[in-house]
Order: C-alpha cells, then structure tokens, then sequence
C-alpha cells in the first residue's frame, strides 16, 4: 500500500488528489475539513459545488472573512481557472443544480450500473476540472479537501479528468441532524442578519438516508480511497479515529493542530460556503453537542427514527430514541458542532 493513491489505472501522477467529503449536511463535516486543511499540503477549500453560485456570482464571505470577490486566495484562483467560470457562474451553478437533482437519482444509478457516468457528461465539466487544479496550483496543495458532501456531486467530481478523488464519509446520528436543521441559525455569510436553511425532520430525515444510503453504496469500504466515520466516534476520540483518514492520504497524524485529547487549533482557513462555523478559528474544543436529546420534542425524535431505521442499522446507531446517558461516554454536553 503506497497510501498515496497514486497507483490505479487512470491516475496520472499530476493529477490533483481531491479529498471529497460525502454525505447528508449538518453531519460535522466542517469542523472536520477545517481540521484536515490544517495538515501541511492540504487545502480546505469549503463546499466547491456552491463556489459559483455563493462565491463568484452572490460574492459570499469566504472562511478567511473576505468577501469571495476580494478574498486573494480565490481572486488568483479564478484568475487561473477556465474563463467560462467567471464568465458564466451563474449559468453554472444553475445547472449544476438541476444536473444533481434528487429525483435524478434513479437515474444515477441505473446509469452507473450500466458502467456509464452516473452524472451524463456536460460541457461545464471542463471549467469545473480547471477549478480544481486551479486550486491546486495557486496553493501548492497536495490534497484539496472538498465538503460538498452531496454524493451526486462526489459521482461527477470522480469522472473529470486530471481529478483522483479520495472519500471521507462522515456520518452522523440524524436525531441530531434533525434537531439542528430545526434551529434557527445565523448565516454569517453577509453582513445581515440571513438565517441557514432549515428543514422539517420528514425532509431531512428522507435526505439523511437517501444521502447516507447513497454514499455507502457508491463508495465502498473495501476500497482504499475511502474512509468512513460516525461523528460521535469523532469527537469521542478524534485523533484516534482521523489518524487513518491521514495516513491514507499519505500525511502524517501528528501534524494535526491537537492541544490536547478533545481540543484543537485552526488557522482560519478560505473555506466556501457551507457552515458559520467554518470561520472559527484559535483553540476550538471538539464536542458532541447532544442538546438534541434533552431539547428535541420526542414526538420528532420517534418519526426520525422511524423514517431513518435502514441507515441507523446500517451505520450502527441504536433504534431506540431513548434519553440520554445511555450511550458511549462522551465529553460533557454543549453547543458547537455542524
Ligand atoms: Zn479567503
């Protein structure tokens, strides 16, 4: 095992290593990236997906507290990208939208078990690629980490030329994803007072396991570029459970910014789109955030699970929606966590 993924064979040795972060939203997976993007040679680069749309066309702030449009590090990599993105971003990331859309997912799969492109090609596809080295060569990095977490968008990623992507599937107990889709929470994504998206826990719970389901069976355990965690393991024991995800990318654990067990330090980092919490940064306490369990109404909690019973199987969560205090020992409770 090299662990660099360079070995297969329609790798090229300049292609750029993308680690691509899949799975359903609010599962942690930006404390993760940010996290990752720390390791020297790494890039968190943020939802990429969304970098037309919130980056170039609505000139959202980036993770470093710029706005995109004068953000340096995305100003010298657009220059560097396919002209069409800047041109054409709006266009982009419209269709990029409808190409991902849910109930093309059938679809998908049939296409994929034919050994076609899941995602039919489309002539975006070039100025995407040339975003991604784009990225790779402004920066330097070895390993440009993507937390687009839409598996569709993972399936299109993989087939572009000149792109090898790695998987890092983050999930987590959609219990608690719910109950943070329900919050009210600041975007702090412009200067105003913009809340994140929220869903009802039909929606989300529907989109957890068709996401969840999805990424578990396009990308399997058994193959080497593919990691897969439970958030809750995470942040039970974080260094325990990234030291593999790092070794795998041919990087060393102990470069990782950990103060102590459960506590790290970020550099903020030029993440796009996604989570507010992208943009902490200093020392920053990995925690569970379980408010879900004490707050979230039980009549919510018994139709999650009741919606979700086949991913909570599959990924090893207990069907019982039970108080807390039952599970595995975990640092006190509180807030944080996407
Ligand atoms: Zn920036």
């Amino acid at each position: 095992v090299t662990g660099g993924g360079r070995a297969g064979s329609a790798a090229g040795a300049d292609d750029v290593h993308v680690l691509y972060l899949a799975g359903s939203g609010r599962s942690g997976s930006t404390v993760v990236t940010t996290l990752l993007g720390q390791l020297p040679g790494f890039f968190a680069a943020g939802e990429l997906r969304y970098l037309w749309s919130r980056g170039v066309q609505e000139d959202h702030v980036c993770g470093c507290g710029q706005p995109f449009g004068r953000c340096p590090v995305w100003t010298a990599v657009m220059a560097r990208t396919d002209p069409r993105g800047r041109a054409d971003a709006a266009g982009i990331g419209r269709r990029l939208l409808q190409r991902l859309r849910v109930l093309r997912v059938p679809s998908m799969l049939a296409r994929r078990a034919l050994g076609r492109r899941a995602v039919p090609p489309h002539p975006d596809d070039h100025v995407i690629a040339s975003l991604y080295r784009a990225v790779a060569d402004e920066t330097g990095a070895r390993v440009v980490v993507d937390s687009s977490k839409l598996p569709p968008y993972g399936l299109l990623l993989q087939r572009l030329p000149g792109v090898r992507v790695h998987v890092l599937h983050v999930v987590r107990d959609p219990r608690a994803t719910a109950f943070s889709w329900m919050r009210r929470k600041v975007s702090r994504d412009r200067d105003d007072e913009a809340l994140m998206p929220r869903q009802q826990p039909v929606k989300s719970s529907l989109l957890w396991l068709l996401w969840n389901l999805l990424t578990a069976v396009a990308w399997r355990d058994r193959d080497a570029r593919v990691s897969r965690f439970r958030y809750e393991d995470f942040v039970a024991r974080p260094r325990e459970v990234l030291a593999p995800v790092v070794r795998a990318l041919g990087a060393d654990p102990d470069d990782l910014p950990f103060l102590d067990d459960h506590s790290v330090r970020l550099a903020a980092t030029h993440a796009v789109a996604g989570n507010p919490n992208r943009r902490d940064s200093g020392a920053v306490r990995l925690r569970p955030d379980l408010e879900w369990q004490q707050a979230m109404r039980s009549r919510d909690r018994s139709l999650v699970t009741a919606l979700t019973w086949p991913g909570l199987l599959r990924f090893g969560y207990p069907l019982a929606a039970r108080r807390p205090s039952a599970g595995r020992p975990t640092t006190p409770t509180s807030r944080s966590a996407s």
